[in-house]
């Protein structure tokens, strides 16, 4: 396998969330696109249909793509104060994946603007090139590494 040219190769970089929720919540408003197994997925955890759940829970946005809506404050429908997000487990691939976004990890200096944010990145688990650039592609991608910056 050929070595990483990432900006972060070879030591990969540090994330572990603390659950703030500073990336759920408002002030502003903010996407979460799902897919069609997604929608199905939380639809079956909360023991309602589809289009149930895509009348409740689900909004057209951006060229026609699907997104969670917001509360009128504008957190995410599934945060709730004091508890965190209702679908943890079940939450879909782009709030699993970050940030290790195409986007975020661009540059380091990117990945340091977002961390202002982000109180988790930067901090605890390592996560090797493989498994951030295996998340960047929205696939699952573990920690292999000790803890620290
Ligand atoms: S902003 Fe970062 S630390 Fe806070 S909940 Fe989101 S991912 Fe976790
Ligand atoms: S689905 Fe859960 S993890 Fe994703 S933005 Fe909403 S509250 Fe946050």
């Amino acid at each position: 396998m050929s070595e990483s040219k990432a900006w972060y190769a070879p030591k990969g970089l540090c994330f572990t969330c603390t659950g703030c929720g500073n990336c759920c919540r408002g002030p502003e408003t903010g996407f979460v696109f799902l897919s069609a197994a997604e929608i199905t997925t939380l639809a079956n955890r909360l023991g309602i249909s589809e289009e149930e759940f895509g009348r409740s829970y689900l909004r057209q946005v951006l060229g026609g793509r699907i997104s969670l809506i917001e509360k009128a404050n504008l957190d995410c429908v599934f945060w709730t104060e004091g508890k965190g997000c209702e679908v943890y487990e079940d939450r879909p691939t782009q709030c699993r994946t970050f940030p290790f976004w195409p986007e975020v990890i661009e540059s380091a200096e990117i990945w340091k603007e977002e961390a202002v944010y982000c109180p988790g990145m930067g901090k605890g688990k390592r996560y090797a090139p493989p498994a951030i650039e295996a998340l960047a592609g929205g696939e699952g991608g573990t920690p292999d590494g000790p803890d620290g910056p």
